[in-house]
């Protein structure tokens, strides 16, 4: 008699859950362990735009497409683009465009909604994973631990299972930003800046980004190009001086811009890293990854969670198929195969965003996006 592997998934963001939610569909039963202490421990982030050939692949092969069209926003695929004066360069509706915004808190809880019970186990911060004598791998959290045959890291930018397979960690990419929160019918004129989706304005090696999200909220990131230390200075700042500094940034704006940093409940600040683009670690058979633990990179682009998801149907895939690891590790070829480009187009979008000259290139590109 055979008995199925246990699948030890580290981690619960949208890669983690969708994994655990394709391995059941197929009859194999997961775990996965997440450090939040409930599903409503933290907010999750801003708006997501689920791609057709990834993010929503993934959720149909889930059979979650029907919630998810239920649950997304078609109507907030806008695009806009300012100078740093507030002078309106560029703005398409979005019309057409099949991409469309999720709340990640939702689509978290639609994938928690498929999840069989108890396969989440929250307040699991895992601290260490230890090989053991038979092959198997120990799991360890603050009060407890237990053994699996396979463990998958989908525990995000500071994997505890990427050591298992490399000494590489995520370098920081020379930008910070700051996160910020609006209630659009408080702030009316936030809500007229951003219509129908994201607007961005980007001049002298700094950017301003907001974006619609549901419910009514507006997110806002304020960032700039600076060096390493003043990143870990401005992190542990009070948000009075977090304030201060950034709206010294963003001296010299038009004030309707100004009054993102100005106005917006201080959310965050977050030093942007990233892997090495075509990051990849030697095979070891019972341990892999997906999502961020495997290529984080920067937000431009979009492709995170996108990539996150689509990573999980495939392993799904190669996990159920029966034909063991070396299934696995052609996942982990075609994984790196995909999301190279990606990471590639992100930092390039990254240093073409925060860039003396930024304004030209940004407008290319949205104008190349519709042919004119
Ligand atoms: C500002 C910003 C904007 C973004 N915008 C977009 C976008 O528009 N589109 C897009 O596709 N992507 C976007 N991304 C990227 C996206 O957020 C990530 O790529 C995506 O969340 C990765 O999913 P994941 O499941 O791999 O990891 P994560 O979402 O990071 O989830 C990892 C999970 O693991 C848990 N965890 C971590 N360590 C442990 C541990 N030791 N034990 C147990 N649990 C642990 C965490 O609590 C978390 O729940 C953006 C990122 C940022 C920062």
């Amino acid at each position: 008699m055979t008995t199925s592997p246990r699948i030890a998934i580290v981690g619960g963001g949208p890669g983690g859950l969708m994994l655990a939610r394709l391995l059941h569909g197929r009859g194999i039963a997961a775990t996965v362990f997440e450090r939040d202490a409930h599903a409503g421990a933290r907010p999750q982030g801003g708006s997501l735009d689920l791609h057709p050939d990834t993010g929503q692949r993934a959720m149909r092969r889930a059979g979650l497409e029907a919630a998810f069209r239920a649950a997304a926003r078609p109507e907030d695929q806008g695009d806009r683009l300012h100078d740093p004066d507030g002078v309106l360069l560029f703005d398409r509706d979005g019309a057409g465009d099949d991409r469309p915004e999720i709340d990640r808190t939702v689509l978290r809880r639609i994938l928690l909604d498929a999840l069989a019970p108890g396969t989440v186990r929250w307040g699991c911060a895992v601290a260490a994973i230890t090989p053991a004598p038979d092959g198997r791998y120990r799991i360890g959290w603050r009060g407890g631990a237990e053994i699996f045959d396979i463990v998958v890291g989908a525990d995000g930018a500071w994997s505890r299972v990427r050591p298992l397979l490399s000494d590489v960690v995520p370098a920081y990419e020379g930008v910070t930003l700051v996160e910020f929160g609006f209630d659009a019918h408080r702030h009316p004129l936030v809500d007229d800046l951003v219509g129908g989706g994201k607007m961005m304005a980007v001049g002298d090696c700094r950017a301003l980004i907001a974006q619609r999200n549901g419910h009514g909220h507006i997110r806002a990131y304020a960032m700039r190009r600076m060096p390493e230390a003043a990143a870990h200075g401005l992190a542990v700042a009070s948000p009075r001086a977090v304030r201060a500094a950034m709206m010294e940034v963003f001296a010299g704006w038009a004030p309707a811009l100004r009054y993102l940093v100005e106005r917006g409940d201080l959310i965050a600040v977050r030093a942007l890293h990233a892997l090495p683009i075509g990051y990849r670690w030697p095979g070891r058979p019972g341990v892999t990854l997906l999502g961020d633990a495997a290529h984080l990179m920067s937000p431009f682009g979009g492709e995170g969670a996108n990539l996150a998801l689509a990573d999980a149907a495939d392993l799904a895939d190669a996990l159920g198929d029966g034909t063991g690891w070396p299934a696995v590790a052609r996942y982990e070829a075609a994984m790196v195969a995909r999301a190279t480009p990606a990471a590639a187009g992100a930092a390039a979008g990254l240093r073409g965003a925060i860039a003396p000259d930024a304004l030209a290139g940004v407008l290319e590109h949205y104008r190349g996006r519709v042919g004119v």
